[in-house]
Order: C-alpha cells, then structure tokens, then sequence
C-alpha cells in the first residue's frame, strides 16, 4: 500500500510538471471575453472569457485568466456582456428536406386558399409545360376565412387545377402527414374515384366519393412517388448541383438561428453516401447527427458498414434509425390514439408503419449497436413504442445505456408517463409545437385528455426524463429562439396560455437545447456544454433569454454562431 500511494504521489508530480510545460506552450486561436457565458458545466457556471485552440475549448474562466492564452495570432472578441451559451442543437429536424423545401413555394403565411391558388398560378407561368410545381407548409387551420366550398375544413382542386392544367401541383401539408394535389398530378398517379385507399392513408373525397385533391398520411405518396420519378429522371450532374445547393440552404438556415449541430431524423443509404462525400472533401457546413429511414429488409446488411462516429472530424455521425412514423399528425386526424378524436369520432388516427417492421429494425438496431428514434405522436402509438422497446431491452440484458426515443410525444397516457424514465427511453419533444398546435389540440382531444396528456413538457421533466428539444424543420421554422419561448410561456398568438402548468423554466428549456439533445445523441461528453475539451460550438445571443421578460424573448438575435472555433455567423460581419 505505501508503496503504491508513492506511486501515486510521484505520479500526481508528474502530472503536475507536464500540465505545467504544456501550459506554457498554450495558446488560444480565439478567445471571447467579456461575455455573461453560462456554460452549463457545473463546476464553472458562469464565466467571463473562454478560449478555443483546434477547434476545441481549452480554458473557462475570468478575462484575466484567460487573457494569459493571447498571443499575435489570437482573434479576440469583445462580446460586451452578452449571453454566450453552448450552441444550439437542433434535435429532430429533416435536413436535406429543409433545404429542398427552401427551394420550393413557401405556403406557411398565406391566409386563405385563394392566396395559394393565385401564387400557383404565378408559378405556372415560369414554369414549363408537364414540369412540377411544388409547394409546402400549408395548414388549413391558420387561413383567416375556409375555403369555399370545403369538406372536412379542406379544399376542392377544381380551382387550383383550372388554373394549372398541364403542370402537376403538389402542396405538402406543414405537418408533413398530407399533400393536396391537382387533377393532373391526380391523373399521373391514376387516382380516381375508383382507387381504393391504401393502407395507413386516406383519399379524402366528396360525396359523390371523387377525390377532392386532398391525401392523407401514405396517400399522399401516390403522388410523391410520381414527382420521384420525375426528378430521378433528372440528368446526374444535375442532380447533384441540386442537393448541393440543398446541404448549403439548409445549413444556413440552421446556423443564422445559431445551430451547430442538426439532428436529422431519417435519410436514405444514399443521401449518407453523398453527405459522407461532403464530410471527406471537408465541406460540411454544420454537424449532422442521421438516421436511417430505409426499411429493415434494406437495412439489414448495411448497418455494419453505415455506422459511423464523428466521421469527417466531427461532422458526420450515422448511429440511429428514424424517421420511421408509427403514426400520423394530429393536426390531420392521423395520430394513433388510444381513444377515438373528439372532433372526428369515427377515427383513432392511423397506424403507419406497420408495428413488425418496428420490431424487426429494433432487433437489427439492438445488434449493430443503432439507437432507435421512431415517431410516436398519439397515446396508443407511444404505447406500443414503449412496448416494444421494453421487449427489445428485456431480451438483451447485456446491452446497456441505449438512450432510444419516442419523437415527439405529444400525447402520453399517464400510465406510460413513467415509463420514459424507467426504460431510459427520451422523449423527443418540440417546444414550439405547443404554441403552433395549442389553438386545436383541445377540439382533437377535449379539454380534460388534453390537460391529462398533451405536450406534458414538465410532468416528463419530474418524471425523471431527460426532455430534448428542437423544432422539426421544415415542418415548424428552425427557430430555437421561438421554440425556447414556447417551452417556457406556452403562450398562444391570441394571448391565451396552453396548459401553463407545463412550462419549463428558462434553465431546463436551455438544457432541452443543449446538453440533452447532446445526450440523446451519444454526444454529451463532446458538446452540449461549454467546458475544456468538448468542442468550440458557441451561440451568442443579443439578448439574455435567461432574464429577460416573456415578451422579449422572441426580439432575441443570434450575434454569432461558432462551429469547432470558426465563426460561422455573424449578424455584424453583414
Ligand atoms: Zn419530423
């Protein structure tokens, strides 16, 4: 024994001479002083100045500790008392169908459907002949008059394929569970009244049982797989100029909100394969965390060759099948519910896919060392999620720390409440959705279920789950500003409050952004937090959304967005 504890202490010496030699040679690339930084590393809270070497943190502390790490080369920025934080993860978003979408009509202000068939029409006259017109980001329940005529709240496409009669229109619904089409791309998909509804969707259609344009859940891909068609038919180089131009609109998007990294909840083997090209030429812009959303019988053999871990020095990182949907939205009636919608009786919602390939890519996940990331939006499909995962974990004993998750989990019965934290399985909430679903969500589910089991952010925090957040883009706009407000007010745009009693407070909701979208990507002990040796992904911020009142949150902007040290964005360099 006294042998050893002299082992230790020479060895504790030397340690000691080494930090000391090494703290000689330190220096900082950058530093950043003079900042509120609140680093959400627990030994250092809050600091003044921090400095980054090689693209990671090397030293937290007071400007005057950290002044000693400047040398000629240093780039040294004064942030005058703002608020520097980890930056923001983006947890479950689409990245690549962001960027698509940046490229196609933008639905998501308009206030009527008049609106939508009069920037259709404008599209149609640039637009050549037999070429599609897309659009996204439509929601009926936003427009300030229905359309008219209407079923079920929706629009006919007698109008919209009046004016557009050669060109195929197809109109993504904002929830990404429905798309309305014309009767051209109706034709192309040879929808009639005649077609049968395919399993897990529905061809909404009038009386007299025509498709009226509108289709929900798997319907919708009737059309979308004809306008695959179409753009596969597209030359190669020209393909590839397109998801270039893709990967940069997303990624600045995501960075002018102050995201550094971007969790993307399912892409196909390909789309990795063109990223993975990305990360080798060193042209990513921004961290990208994927799943995979290929089926099981696709994914089988090629788990083993896809995974990969802060690939492209730290930029890429594929360990994760999602994207898959166990349900629908609530917001088109498709959410799998345990007890039928109190606005449309005859309906619990739909179950997508179906629950054994869940199973058989929870196996594959289980052996290859994925996580699992399936959408469970209604009480009953968070259920049967939960209970599949149960299963999966009970029959691997050995397997530990799996860190699987329910996105979005909007509705949970109080008996599963619980389980979150029992089976370490993380719910994958998105703040905003309270505010943009609050106006409806109690005519879908009543008053009383949607007080017991809606958007539970705090009664899942005091459960003892660890609560991630994000905002799903390009379904909500990538704002984790709006999305953070949400979280904490719940404040709906009439001025009403959405279940007050399950906001968090401003601490949690920064930890919902941060280290915990962190720790749901096996990513905590790199990012996440602002201390030495994780990387340099910084946010700065105008305003303190640790303090300031509810009703200026939302006036916040991004000052600067740092990515492994390099800035990335900045509002004062434009
Ligand atoms: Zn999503």
């Amino acid at each position: 024994m006294r042998q050893l504890s002299n082992l230790t202490s020479f060895i504790g010496i030397l340690l000691i001479l080494t930090s000391c030699g090494d703290r000689n040679k330190e220096r900082a690339d950058l530093i950043l002083k003079n900042g509120k930084i609140i680093t959400l590393f627990n030994e250092q809270p809050e600091v003044q100045a921090l400095a980054v070497s090689e693209g990671k943190i090397i030293a937290i502390g007071s400007n005057e500790e950290i002044q000693t790490l400047v040398d000629d080369d240093t780039e040294v920025i004064d942030v005058n008392r703002q608020l520097v934080i980890p930056g923001f993860i983006e947890g479950h978003g689409h990245f690549m169908r962001l960027g698509e979408t940046l490229t196609q009509l933008d639905l998501r202000n308009v206030n009527s459907w008049r609106e939508i068939v009069a920037m259709v029409e404008e599209a149609v006259r640039d637009t050549k002949s037999g070429e599609w017109i897309v659009g996204w980001g439509w929601h009926q329940d936003k427009w300030l008059s229905p359309p008219d005529p209407s079923i079920e709240g929706l629009p006919l496409h007698h109008d919209l394929s009046a004016i557009s009669p050669e060109n195929p229109v197809l109109l993504n619904h904002t929830s990404g569970h429905g798309s309305f089409a014309n009767a051209k791309a109706l034709e192309l998909a040879n929808i009639t009244n005649q077609t049968p509804d395919p399993d897990g969707g529905e061809i909404v259609r009038d009386s007299s049982g025509e498709p009226i344009g509108m289709l929900r859940e798997t319907a919708a891909d009737l059309v979308k797989t004809k306008f695959k068609v179409y753009q596969d038919s597209r030359p190669l180089e020209v393909i590839e100029k397109d998801l270039r131009r893709q990967v940069k609109l997303a990624s600045e998007e995501a960075i002018t909100n102050g995201i550094t990294s971007f969790q993307d909840m399912g892409s196909s083997l390909e789309t990795i394969d063109f990223l993975r090209k990305l990360a080798d030429e060193g042209t990513l812009p921004i961290r990208l965390y994927m799943a995979l959303h290929d089926n099981s019988e696709i994914l089988d053999d090629k788990l083993e060759q896809y995974r990969m871990i802060g690939y492209g020095g730290g930029f890429l990182t594929v360990r994760c099948i999602g994207e898959k949907v166990l349900d629908g939205a609530l917001g088109t009636h498709g959410g799998w519910l345990l007890e039928p919608y109190s606005d449309l009786p005859r309906s619990v919602g739909f179950n997508v896919t179906p629950i054994d390939d869940i199973e058989r890519s929870a196996k594959l996940a289980i052996e290859h060392d994925y996580q699992m990331a399936i959408q469970g939006i209604g009480d009953r499909a968070a259920r049967v999620l939960f209970d599949i995962y149960e299963e999966a974990f009970k029959k691997n004993p050995d397997k530990k720390d799996l860190r699987w998750r329910i996105e979005h989990a909007q509705v949970i019965h109080p008996d599963d409440l619980p389980r979150f934290s029992e089976l370490g399985v993380i719910p994958g909430i998105q703040g905003i959705f309270a505010c943009s679903d609050g106006p409806w969500v109690v005519d879908r589910l009543g008053e009383e279920r949607a007080r017991e089991r809606g958007y539970l952010f705090r009664s899942m925090l005091e459960s003892g789950a660890v609560v991630m957040n994000g905002t799903d883009p390009p379904v909500e706009e990538i704002s984790p500003i709006e999305s953070f407000k949400c979280a904490v007010t719940r404040e709906l745009s009439d001025g009403s409050t959405f279940f007050p009693e399950q906001t968090l407070s401003r601490e949690q909701a920064l930890r919902s952004y941060t280290i915990n979208n962190a720790y749901a990507a096996f990513e905590d002990k790199i990012k996440g937090s602002l201390e030495p040796g994780k990387f340099a992904d910084i946010t700065v911020l105008s305003r303190d959304i640790l303090t300031v009142p509810d009703d200026q949150i939302s006036d916040t902007k991004v000052i600067y967005t740092i990515i492994g040290g390099k800035i990335k964005y900045s509002s004062k360099r434009l």
